[in-house]
């Protein structure tokens, strides 16, 4: 189905595009990767009066790494972060990046698009949770920093006001000894997953120092699997342990039946998925270089 019509405005700078934001009203909508805008206009689920395209401002796609952060511009590819080297020694941002869909997808997908999307379904905003991200908001003449947590409100919809855009992402490099990963369970490679578990921990000697866990598309937001982490924080991990965490995320799952498969089916997977990624993340954090990858059915 083709879109409704639309006016296009091609944006010459982020104040400009914000400027666009106020000035056009609630009809309008900035275009970044198109992978979820696009779809959804065509399908006419979203009907935007105007198009504030972001493709043709410079300096917004890139990756520096400033004072222990990452800082990616709001129109950074997915593909980028996949490939960057430097990012690579975040192996958990590697996960997610190269896990995304399909080529196609994460060569325009952006990671300023996935957290305004806010899709619960979305696997950035999961996988940040797990580490120290915040989220710089910008309209036209000023900007304001939100953590990730105070940025995501609900379920496609985050704390950004209609003439306000992402204008930044800021994740710390995370501590010395540490290690994290990032799975998946898809259908397909080109669908977004079923479940997913983010694990970000750090060792000290034998004793895990720090952790976070999050799972990803059980529930309208991604959730912090807190009793999960409370098992495995100031403990030397062991199976049984990594055990009492994965029953910790079934419980703080809250999934829905659909299409994907039902609310139970997908609350025993988020569990596997957590133990998969504990053990992978454990690993990691004690140096070993490990290879993970989603899980496709
Ligand atoms: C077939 C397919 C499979 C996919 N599978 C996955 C998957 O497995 N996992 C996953 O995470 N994603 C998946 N995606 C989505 C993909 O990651 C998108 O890139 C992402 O959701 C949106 O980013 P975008 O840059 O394309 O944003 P767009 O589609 O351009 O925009 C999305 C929304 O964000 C707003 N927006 C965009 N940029 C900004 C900004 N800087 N500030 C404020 N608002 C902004 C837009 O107005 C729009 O409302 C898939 C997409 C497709 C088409």
């Amino acid at each position: 189905m083709y879109p409704r019509s639309f006016s296009y405005h091609r944006a010459s700078s982020l104040k400009d595009a914000a400027t666009l934001l106020s000035q056009l009203g609630e009809g309008a909508k900035l275009l970044a990767g198109g992978q979820s805008l696009i779809p959804l206009m065509k399908l006419r689920f979203a009907n935007p009066v105007h198009l504030v395209d972001l493709n043709f401002i410079s300096g917004t796609s890139y990756i520096r790494e400033q004072d222990g952060a990452f800082r990616f511009g709001p129109l950074t590819r997915h593909a980028e972060i996949e490939k960057s080297a430097s990012v690579a020694r975040v192996p958990i941002l590697h996960d997610c990046a190269a896990g995304i869909a399909d080529v196609q997808v994460r060569n325009r997908g952006t990671i300023g698009g996935s957290l305004a999307e806010a899709d619960p379904s979305g696997d950035w905003a999961t996988v940040l949770l797990t580490l120290s991200c915040e989220v710089r908001c910008a309209v036209q003449s000023t900007d304001r920093t939100l953590k990730l947590t105070e940025f995501l409100k609900d379920a496609f919809t985050t704390a950004l006001a209609p003439d306000e855009l992402v204008s930044e992402v800021i994740v710390k490099v995370p501590p010395e000894n540490s290690g994290g990963a990032y799975i998946a369970f898809k259908r397909t490679a080109p669908v977004y997953p079923t479940a997913s578990a983010a694990v970000q921990l750090t060792v000290e000697g034998d004793r895990c120092k720090d952790i976070a866990i999050a799972l990803g598309c059980v529930g309208l937001l991604p959730i912090r699997a807190r009793e999960g982490e409370a098992a495995l924080r100031g403990q030397q991990i062991t199976p049984k342990l990594i055990e009492s965490a994965a029953e910790a995320a079934r419980t703080a799952a809250d999934p829905q039946s659909d299409m994907r498969g039902s609310a139970d089916y997908k609350r025993q997977l988020v569990g596997a998925l957590v133990k998969r990624a504990t053990e992978a993340a454990l690993q990691r954090a004690r140096g070993q270089q490990v290879e993970v990858s989603h899980i496709y059915a």
